[in-house]
């Protein structure tokens, strides 16, 4: 029987590379939801008719559902509609890559309805990690890591004993402002920011990945994943991209996953995990490479990954603060309403500026997501 998939995020640069894995290996495509593009999302609905299809922009609602009137498809709007989806349970994996907070209510509801997870969407478990994994474990439910580095580092688990890990070695592109120092970011723009060097990737993750943020976002989500302390992950600038991530396990020995930086690899392991077959991208050619570089990350110039470290050590909601004040920066740094080094600034600042709490419930979280982004959009008004 072919596997039944629903994809959140369908048209962003996860969702389109995982529609690609799905022409690979011939997945039914049960549902699809996309955010604002809706031109995209009728072209996929056209090819891969699923039963339910939703835009989260409430106002675009009835513009798809005119468009789509000829096709036997439920259409859906909103936060409503991402969590029909997610609790369908006819689908066998919801692969989640909605870029921000936005994705956690869906992510909850379909560990709810016992669907497993492949899960793209990091800033999920960075804000709701406590949630999410004794969520996961209370419903016997798998998270499949789609993030390249804790794919590589899923991988580099499979066949030993995970409480023998010792420490992982989590890698960082250091990004397209690797280098720089902090009178040379004074005046970077969000176009500057968008010239990532190895991956290809939508615009708030290439702008964390210019600041560092992705990797510190990367780090809590790997604690919370592969239930690790802070102290027991080390960063390591790799510039090439070529590995991955690697473990260490307690006689030292250390697994790295390498490949192409290619997202396809890590889509197509959630997906068909535990299964490898042709995944449609390049070979790895070390001698193409003749040599990959490691160092240590730049943690005085790029601010935002240490706030990051901080904030998973201090805990509670302080990761969600964290993450929430880095949304509303980014967002106003792309249209231009804050220079680049102003993004670390707002973010410390919020995480000063609300009271730390621990997360009992989903309204913590959220409650803590929106004081950050107030805080924030009151230093840049
Ligand atoms: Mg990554």
């Amino acid at each position: 029987m072919r596997k039944k998939i629903s994809i959140l995020g369908s048209t962003g640069s996860i969702g389109t590379q995982a529609l690609n894995v799905v022409d690979k290996h011939g997945f039914e495509v049960y549902a699809l939801a996309a955010y604002r593009s809706i031109d995209l999302l009728e072209k996929q609905t056209r090819k891969y008719k699923p039963k339910k299809v939703c835009i989260y922009c409430d106002e675009l609602y009835s513009d798809l559902k005119d468009r789509l009137a000829d096709i036997d498809v439920a259409v859906l709007s909103g936060m409503e509609g991402l969590c029909e989806i997610a609790a369908d349970s006819n689908a066998d994996i919801l692969l989640n890559s909605v870029v921000g907070m936005v994705g956690l209510k869906p992510t909850l509801t379909a560990i709810e309805s016992g669907i497993n997870v492949a899960l793209a969407n990091k800033e999920t478990l960075v804000a709701g990690g406590s949630l999410v994994m004794s969520a996961a474990k209370l419903n016997g439910v798998s998270i499949l890591p789609v993030d390249s580095e804790h794919s590589a580092i899923f991988q580099c688990l499979q066949g030993n004993s995970s409480s023998q890990l010792h420490k992982i070695i989590l890698t960082a592109s250091g990004g397209p402002f690797y280098g720089k120092t902090i009178d040379e970011l004074q005046n970077v723009t969000a176009a500057d920011a968008l010239k990532h060097p190895n991956w290809d990737m939508g615009s708030k993750i290439t702008i964390d990945s210019a600041t560092l943020m992705n990797k510190g976002l990367e780090f809590i989500e790997a604690k919370w994943l592969f239930d690790v302390t802070p102290e027991q992950i080390e960063v390591v600038v790799h510039r090439q991209s070529v590995v991955h991530s690697a473990v260490e396990y307690d006689d030292y020995s250390v697994i790295a996953q390498m490949g192409v930086p290619d997202m396809k690899i890590p889509i197509q392991y959630a997906l068909l995990y535990p299964d490898r077959m042709q995944c449609p991208t390049k070979q790895l050619s070390l001698c193409d490479y003749g040599c990959l570089t490691f160092s240590k990350p730049d943690m005085e110039t790029f601010r935002c990954l240490p706030l990051a470290i901080d904030a998973i050590r201090k805990g509670g909601i302080v990761p969600a603060v964290m993450n929430g004040a880095n949304e509303t920066a980014v967002a106003a740094f792309l249209k231009g309403e804050i220079g680049f080094l102003r993004i670390a600034e707002l973010v410390e600042y919020a995480m000063s500026a609300v009271p730390f709490k621990e997360i009992k419930s989903l309204s913590d979280v959220l409650e803590a997501d929106a004081a950050a982004r107030e805080s924030v959009l009151k230093m840049i008004k």
